[in-house]
């Protein structure tokens, strides 16, 4: 069997050749109405041992970076899964880079993976601005820096945003995996195989059946230049197979929203020379070059190493991805960077769509099939939240179906995936759009408006030039793209020009108003909330009440820390009492534990509080929940008598008295949480609020309490 590390580097020529023999079989389709009504639960174990038919409690199709993150948060919940992945090597395509706060906040609970991706990073001096020019060389129109100094002092937040392309963070995870017990496994090694723990490649999904027991997924893979057909049983498939999802299209679920917005070509390319230039001349993570020769965007993923990816819009069908060879992309590159490099070398060039959509449906089936990630949403990449959002969805759906495979909930919690999931991608669709819009202001400044480009191609498309003959066409589109690019020459674009001049100042407004593309999301990264799902209002509260929640604008918002159901827990660092005074102080979010299911109840150390949190432990273990009991002291505590939980909680033992950090924040945590020192707060496993109340105001906390439960698992247990 290979290992993660060797079954990285299959041979490109074997990873092409078997790309092109992997292509579609005939789908086999279900229909809703043919769904099971079979528990998801009933199948869970996979202990058949038959070696033809192997049976997994999770399947995950496509090894991806969602499918990658879903399998570790699964398997350290305790839920055995494999990852089918079509192709028989992991892209080195570098397409995701960004990395946001909410992302390496989950990160530091994979086994310090925030903090290696931290320490191989590059600074952040080298990737902070985003530059706006002529040529690499030529005048800098405008330059942005998208970090603000509470980025770095951690008072929202543990750990900060991340720069680092996309198969780098693949690597880390495989290494993880590998951890886990997984191993990267190709066709011809899996003869007699135990299934779990597995990422198989080249192995493709090509059907989906429901049987009596949960799922037949059908695959196909090549062995000695044949294709074969193997078939797997789960209890649960999820999707995470990316933006052209299968098991999306298996299962009959649409995408809603618009598509083909722009096509692009993406240049991976090394430059040593160039990484060095930038790195002492104009550090930065985004280049927009706009000048009569050529346009596109840089993405400097590592200035030191010289490893760049080139975007360059095209407008198919005149233009043609065949259209750009090695050798036109390399004079492309010459043009924008304004200088004759010598070291150039493209490694990789691919095509890309960028949509604007989201499923109209995440699961389906009786709550076995799900789709996450890219799968469930496809995004312009403009801020960043594609991979985030997916990875985001996987940590949501992980603890939900550990509780249900593990009876703590009911299959319906699957269902609150959708509902919480689906509106936080609804919402960073139109988010990234209007991003995507704002980064298109800057070439209309320039006098490039993309909405006339569209138009023109529209003509070029239209009944009548369709009558040319498609070299023509091909001419007519670039010689009046030519003729567009040639405002940008030196000659109008300066200040001496009155139109170069007007158009200067134009983009001068843009930049000092924050009105082109934004990297962070501060509001939206932190602050996305879930309105309805796992989550229970005080007794008859709504949860959310006037929040409309079609509010959207682009605004740089700043993230403001709040404790309503469905909100992220604030962070604010804390120091363990009764433990060596030498211990560092940690997160309020470090109380979570990624390594198993736990809900946490936060009170503080007042009578009403401590009877609260006893029913809480009486009612948890009539339910099977496993839960721990926080007691946040004010800051300054430790020389207090805090023996009084022990004495307070009694026989309960999973308990930690905290007390507040010293921090230049003077705020204690319930003022932080906008709520009275009589507050009580439930977190899910996932950092989320599911419940919060004031212990005052409660008549039955037996009665409250099993209502609470009840509404967040699903259940119907025990009510009077
Ligand atoms: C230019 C660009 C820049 C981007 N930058 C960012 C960024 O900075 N930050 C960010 O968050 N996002 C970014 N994104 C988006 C990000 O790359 C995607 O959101 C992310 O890759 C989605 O991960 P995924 O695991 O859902 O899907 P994918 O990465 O697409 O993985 C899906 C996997 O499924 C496999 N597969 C497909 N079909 C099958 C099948 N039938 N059977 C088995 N396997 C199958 C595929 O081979 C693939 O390995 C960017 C995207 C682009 C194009």
């Amino acid at each position: 069997m290979r290992s993660v590390a060797t079954g990285l580097i299959l041979s490109r020529k074997l990873a092409d050749f078997c790309h092109a023999c992997s292509r579609r079989r005939v789908l086999g389709r279900f229909s809703s109405s043919s769904s099971g009504t079979v528990d998801p639960r009933k199948s869970y174990g996979g202990g058949r041992g038959e070696k033809e038919v192997p049976h997994l409690p999770v399947l995950i199709v496509g090894a991806g970076p969602v499918g990658l993150i879903l399998s570790i948060l699964l398997t350290k919940l305790g839920v055995k899964c494999s990852v089918l992945e079509k192709s028989v090597v992991f892209s080195r395509h570098p397409q995701a880079h960004f990395i946001n706060n909410r992302t390496m906040e989950l990160f530091r609970k994979l086994d310090g993976l925030a903090e290696e991706i931290q320490s191989l990073e590059p600074p952040v001096d080298l990737w902070r601005r985003f530059i706006y020019c002529t040529s690499l060389s030529g005048p800098v129109l405008g330059s942005v820096d998208h970090m603000k100094p509470q980025d770095f002092d951690k008072i929202v937040s543990p750990i900060s945003v991340a720069h680092f392309s996309q198969y780098k963070l693949m690597n880390l995870v495989l290494q993880r995996l590998e951890k886990l017990g997984f191993s990267v496994c190709s066709p011809s090694e899996i003869e007699g195989l135990i299934w779990d723990r597995k990422i198989l490649m080249g192995h493709e999904c090509i059907s989906i059946h429901p049987t009596n027991e949960g799922l037949k997924v059908g695959t196909s893979y090549l062995k000695e230049g044949k294709m074969e057909e193997r078939e797997f049983h789960c209890s649960i498939l999820v999707g995470s197979d990316g933006a052209r999802s299968t098991v999306r299209k298996l299962v009959d679920i649409d995408m809603k929203g618009d598509r083909n917005l722009q096509r692009l070509v993406s240049v991976h390319f090394l430059s040593k020379d160039l990484g060095q230039y930038l790195l002492h001349e104009r550090p930065g993570m985004l280049f927009f070059i706009f000048n009569p020769d050529a346009i596109g965007v840089l993405v400097a993923h590592d200035l030191d190493q010289g490893e760049f990816v080139l975007q360059i819009p095209y407008y198919s069908p005149q233009q043609k991805i065949e259209d750009f060879s090695f050798k036109v992309c390399e004079q492309i590159i010459l043009k924008l960077v304004g200088w004759k490099l010598v070291d150039v070398q493209v490694l990789d060039i691919k095509p890309w769509v960028m949509h604007a959509e989201v499923a109209e449906k995440y699961v389906s089936h009786n709550n076995r099939v799900i789709l996450v990630g890219d799968a469930a949403h496809r995004f312009p990449p403009a801020g960043g939240f594609g991979m985030n959002t997916g990875i985001q969805d996987a940590h949501n759906l992980a603890w939900k179906i550990s509780s249900m495979l593990s009876g703590i909930a009911s299959p319906s919690i699957i269902r609150t995936y959708e509902m919480e999931r689906r509106p936080i991608a609804i919402y960073n669709t139109l988010l990234s759009v209007e991003n995507f819009r704002a980064a298109m202001s800057v070439p209309a400044a320039l006098g490039l408006d993309p909405a006339i480009a569209n138009s023109v191609h529209r003509v070029i498309n239209s009944s009548l030039c369709s009558i040319l003959p498609p070299s023509l066409q091909k001419f007519a589109l670039e010689g009046i793209f030519s003729i567009g690019r040639a405002q940008l020459s030196e000659l109008i674009l300066n200040e001496n020009n009155p139109v170069g001049s007007l158009r200067l100042s134009r983009l001068k407004k843009i930049f000092d108003e924050g009105k082109s593309l934004q990297l962070q999301f501060p509001a939206e990264d932190l602050g996305f909330c879930y309105k309805e799902g796992a989550l229970v209002a005080e007794c008859g509260e709504k949860i959310w009440e006037t929040e409309a929640s079609s509010v959207r604008k682009r605004d740089l918002r700043p993230y403001i820390p709040c404790a309503k159901p469905g909100c992220r827990l604030p962070h604010m660092l804390i120091n363990a009492l009764k433990e060596s005074s030498a211990k560092a102080s940690f997160s309020t979010l470090d109380l979570i534990s990624g390594d198993k299911i736990e809900f946490l109840l936060i009170i503080a150390p007042i009578k009403e509080s401590y009877r609260l949190a006893r029913a809480s432990t009486m009612v948890a273990k009539e339910f099977d929940v496993p839960l721990k009991v926080c007691i946040i002291w004010p800051k300054g505590s430790s020389d207090k008598n805090v023996n009084s939980s022990e004495k307070e909680l009694e026989p309960w033992k999973n308990f930690i008295d905290v007390e507040e950090a010293i921090t230049p924040t003077s705020k204690s945590w319930w003022e932080l949480c906008q709520m009275s020192s009589n507050g009580v707060i439930l977190v899910r496993p996932d950092d989320h609020i599911a419940w919060r109340t004031e212990s005052s105001s409660i008549a039955d906390d037996f009665l409250e309490l099993k209502r609470v439960f009840n509404l967040l698992l699903g259940h119907d247990k025990f009510l009077l």
